[in-house]
């Protein structure tokens, strides 16, 4: 289905992005339907019409950087980054950034995972798009927010090619604006 961005700026309708979202059962373990976005990476018009649904109505003058998460995320929020001319910033795995760093833990299924973010990565006040791959229970992107606020920044929108909306990830998230391209 598709999900609640997208505008007319690309080629390439969502529709035709979402064709080259893989399905691939029983990854990493039984029972997940795990969304494989390398073919949407391997095909320079689909990741660029990609990449320009994504950040519909983003520009220079709304965000300051783009924040992406550890690891699909950077693909992604690096390359839009680079597009409008503004800072990339990662929010890795913990014990990954050698600089000072905030840490947020939260939980998986089972146990849990922290995520990290150099403590001068924003300053106060600047504004900010998070994006990444996918949302699924919203626990990394819900902590990612989290490392946000706790540096001061302004969160303008949170932004994921796959939203798998069963789950309601987007109840987890304290941000205002959240959107995705592709519902399933
Ligand atoms: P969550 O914290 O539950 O929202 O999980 C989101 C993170 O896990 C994203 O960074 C995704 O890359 C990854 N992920 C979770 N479920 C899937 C899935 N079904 N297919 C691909 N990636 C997934």
């Amino acid at each position: 289905m598709l999900g609640d961005i997208g505008g007319n700026m690309s080629h390439l309708t969502v529709a035709e992005i979402e064709r080259h979202i893989r399905n691939v059962p029983d990854f990493p373990k039984p029972g997940i339907q795990f969304k494989d976005i390398t073919p949407v990476l391997a095909d320079g018009r689909v990741f660029t019409a990609a990449m320009d649904h994504l950040l519909t109505g983003i520009t220079r003058d709304t965000v300051d950087k783009i924040v992406g998460i550890d690891a699909r995320g950077f693909i992604f929020a690096a390359a839009a980054a680079a597009r409008l001319g503004v800072g990339f910033i990662p929010v890795r795995k913990k014990g990954k950034l050698p600089f000072d760093t905030h840490e947020q833990s939260y939980d998986l299924e089972y146990g849990s995972n922290t995520i990290a973010i150099h403590t001068d990565a924003l300053k106060p006040g600047e504004r900010v798009l998070l994006l990444d791959d996918l949302l699924a229970t919203g626990g990394t992107a819900s902590a990612a927010v989290a490392l946000l606020h706790k540096l001061g920044a302004q969160v303008v929108s949170v932004r994921f090619l796959i939203e798998l909306e069963f789950l309601d990830g987007r109840k987890n998230i304290a941000a205002h604006d959240i959107r995705s391209l592709i519902k399933y």
